[in-house]
């Protein structure tokens, strides 16, 4: 079959037991999202209509009602597969049919936008990739219905706010507002074409179309106007448009004008600080001074981030240090800072910056559906999937920790339970074996031997390096069947690297090749001193409370005057941990995004591309379990109640084991499509929706 005909015949969803598999379809269907498609789904058992992430949501409900337990429902897959698209039908299936008709329900749906505009951005794998992820919790009521909100975010991507990859763009909301601002907002804030600012123009977003493919996407999605602009207008995103939507979905959500001139101003404070140049003084103390056309720009950034220009001078290319030199203990010394050190220092302080405004932004979004009291709730997980590139840094080590812990608790509630569930029951179902990765997981968080704890001791070290640190996680684990060093490798390109210079963690999914370059400088979130007390004096309000319970200037060590360190890679695992017990105390629902190809155009399916995704997924594990499995069951007194009423009164007399037996057998229903256990009937797929289509025809 070509796959015009597979594309036509293949639906887009499909379950697996109770895990909806969805492909992007790469195209609207209105229809199979619209208000009617909602309606449909309401209150109907998983399997009486097509699958469908309206019936995932619609289940998750019912549970929570019935269990009185709260719910949560893991988005997963690679990038571009629809987390973040089927994350939001959720959303708002759930506050269209269960909401309380006001304003909350709106709302919870029109945060996206923003949480979006600030946290997603353009790469070759997602015109709208999310570069952080999220929990989204929406809670009920003791009469099950919406009361509120509640987003967790976890890991924004930093270095993108510096530096982006080929063809790859900033967060949004920086094109956005140099797109969509009015004449006079530019005015204030001096914005120009993104063009114009090193934060934006390094990306090489160039977009010229040089494939017919890329003409094809280009053409099929935006006006051929589109076409003729070069430069950072991507003609795949309409950055003016989704300013304008982005404004009302601010407004929606109750911004005011105030805030939302805050929120610009500082981001474009991070712009014109992008733009900041150094040179060497030439002098003997080896320093290094402002460009002489970085002085407007330092006027300009010190402005509008509410910062004195000439601190902001100082700060940024010196360091505070405390001597003990001479006998004068404790005496303050600025100690001048090359110039990539203050290219450093002033990244450092862009990053800091913006990611305290993106969790101002959460901050800001849950105060838009605030709830009182919460009887249970149902969270949705947004999450990047397990990522494996030619160069994999610190964000994917963390990314792919993260996806370990998920594979865990997926195998936990799914073939571990299941397992035994049909032992219990006394199935005689064949064991389904599947890897534990437990020791995968203990070799990154374990404590002191663990990798993220190497890193922070790294970190603590009068010199950390990014060698010394591979070095230590290597003689650490020798032996370790999970972890090698990069000339082990099956691909070239690692090959080359030496044993110092990275690693090899065999995961669930795959061995990946972790380059160590940056991992020291990525794991640390402080700002050297004389920056951080910088911005936590701001005469700007908005700023200075940006950096409020900022924890780096009390610290004892910075007044030693080292460069303080608050670790990352800790405060992630922290995270984790705390979302996996979140996770574990709900009842759980899966949805697997697949990506159908890389082009990212509809009706194309690349067959070896989903498989190794499936496979990434552990749902080729679930697919064997599930053969010859019974994935639907239904304990036999629930039956017994459920149909006693339409059964001649001999039969009801039967106890609730041999009344759905004799009822199945008048029924005549194939033995091979259920099995008794002990307490329960077990069904194959599709089977139990069949059985109760007819008890409820009859
Ligand atoms: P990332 O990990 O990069 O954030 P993701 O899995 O969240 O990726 P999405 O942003 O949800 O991916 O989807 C990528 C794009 O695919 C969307 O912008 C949209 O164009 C298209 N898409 C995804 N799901 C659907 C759908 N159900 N119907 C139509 N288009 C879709
Ligand atoms: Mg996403």
């Amino acid at each position: 079959m070509d796959y015009k005909t597979i594309s036509e015949k293949l639906e887009v969803k499909t379950y697996v037991a109770n895990i909806l598999i969805a492909v992007n379809p790469y195209y609207d269907i209105p229809k199979l999202y619209g208000p009617e498609a909602i309606k449909s789904y309401r209150g109907k058992s998983l399997g009486t209509l097509p699958p469908h992430v309206f019936a995932i949501a619609d289940k998750a409900y019912r549970d929570m009602k019935v269990l009185k337990m709260s719910q949560s429902i893991i988005v997963s897959g690679e990038s571009g597969a629809g987390k973040t698209e089927n994350t939001k039908f959720v959303l708002r299936y759930l506050t269209t049919t269960y909401g309380s008709g006001q304003d909350i329900d709106e709302r919870i749906v029109e945060a996206n936008p923003l949480l979006e505009a600030f946290g997603n951005a353009k790469t070759v794998r997602n015109n709208n990739s999310s570069r952080f992820g999220k929990f989204v919790e929406i809670h009920f009521n003791d009469k099950n219905a919406v009361v509120g909100g509640f987003v967790s975010h976890y890991l924004l991507e930093k270095s993108r706010i510096c530096m982006q990859s080929n063809d790859e763009r900033n967060y949004h909301i920086f094109y956005r507002l140099c797109a969509g601002a009015s004449e006079e907002l530019k005015k204030t804030l001096h914005l120009d074409s993104p063009d114009s600012f090193r934060y934006l123009n390094r990306g090489c977003t160039r977009y010229f179309a040089s494939k017919d493919s890329d003409k094809q996407i280009m053409q099929s999605r935006k006006s051929p106007e589109h076409l003729k602009l070069g430069a950072l207008k991507d003609p795949l995103v309409d950055d003016q448009g989704d300013f304008n939507r982005m404004c009302v979905a601010m407004k929606k959500i109750g911004l005011d004008d105030t805030e939302k001139l805050d929120l610009f101003r500082v981001v474009s404070g991070v712009l014109h600080l992008g733009n900041i140049d150094f040179e060497e003084t030439g002098s003997s103390s080896g320093g290094c001074i402002l460009k002489n056309h970085s002085d407007q720009t330092l006027e300009y950034c010190a402005d509008l981030l509410g910062l004195d220009k000439d601190d902001l001078r100082v700060s940024l290319t010196t360091r505070v240090m405390l001597t003990t030199a001479g006998g004068a203990k404790g005496t303050v010394i600025k100690v001048p800072l090359k110039v990539e050190q203050a290219n450093n220092a002033r990244d450092a302080l862009a990053k800091a910056v913006y990611s305290r405004l993106f969790d101002h932004v959460v901050k800001r979004v849950n105060q838009c559906f605030p709830f009182q009291a919460s009887s249970n709730f149902i969270g949705v997980l947004d999450i990047a999937g397990f990522e494996y590139f030619e160069h994999n840094s610190f964000e994917q080590f963390c990314i792919n920790y993260c996806n370990e812990k998920l594979q865990q608790f997926f195998n936990e509630r799914i073939l571990k339970e299941e397992q035994e569930l049909y032992q219990k029951e006394g199935l005689g179902v064949n064991e389904v074996h599947y890897v534990d990765n437990q020791d995968c997981i203990d070799l990154v968080e374990s404590k002191t031997v663990g990798i993220l704890d190497i890193l922070d001791e790294e970190n603590r070290l009068p010199q950390p390096s990014d060698q010394h640190f591979a070095l230590a996680i290597h003689s650490k684990h020798k032996e370790h069947f999970r972890l090698t060093v990069p000339r082990k490798s099956k691909l070239a390109v690692h090959r080359n690297l030496r044993d110092d210079e990275g690693f090899i963690i065999r995961h669930f999914a795959g061995a990946v090749c972790y380059e160590t370059t940056r991992f020291v400088e990525k794991n640390n979130d402080a700002l050297h001193m004389s920056l951080e007390s910088l911005v936590c004096e701001s005469k700007d309000k908005f700023v200075r409370q940006l950096f409020e319970n900022s924890s780096t200037i009390k610290d004892s060590k910075q007044k030693a005057g080292k460069l303080s360190f608050i670790s990352v890679g800790n405060k992630f695992k922290t995270q984790l941990n705390l979302l996996l017990d979140k996770l574990r105390s709900t009842g759980s629902s899966f949805i697997r995004c697949v990506k159908p190809n890389l082009k990212m155009v509809s009706h194309q399916f690349e067959g070896a591309l989903i498989l190794s995704q499936l496979q990434c997924a552990g749902m080729v594990s679930v697919l064997d379990l599930m053969q010859g499995g019974f994935p639907s069951r239904a304990p036999f007194h629930e039956l017994y109640n459920m149909y006693k009423a339409y059964m001649p009164e001999k039969l009801t007399r039967l106890n609730p084991r041999l009344f759905c037996k004799a009822l199945f057998k008048a029924l005549g229903l194939n033995d091979n499509d259920f099995k008794f256990g002990l307490t329960k009937v077990f069904f194959r797929p599709g089977k139990f929706a069949e059985f109760d289509q007819i008890m409820k025809s009859d």
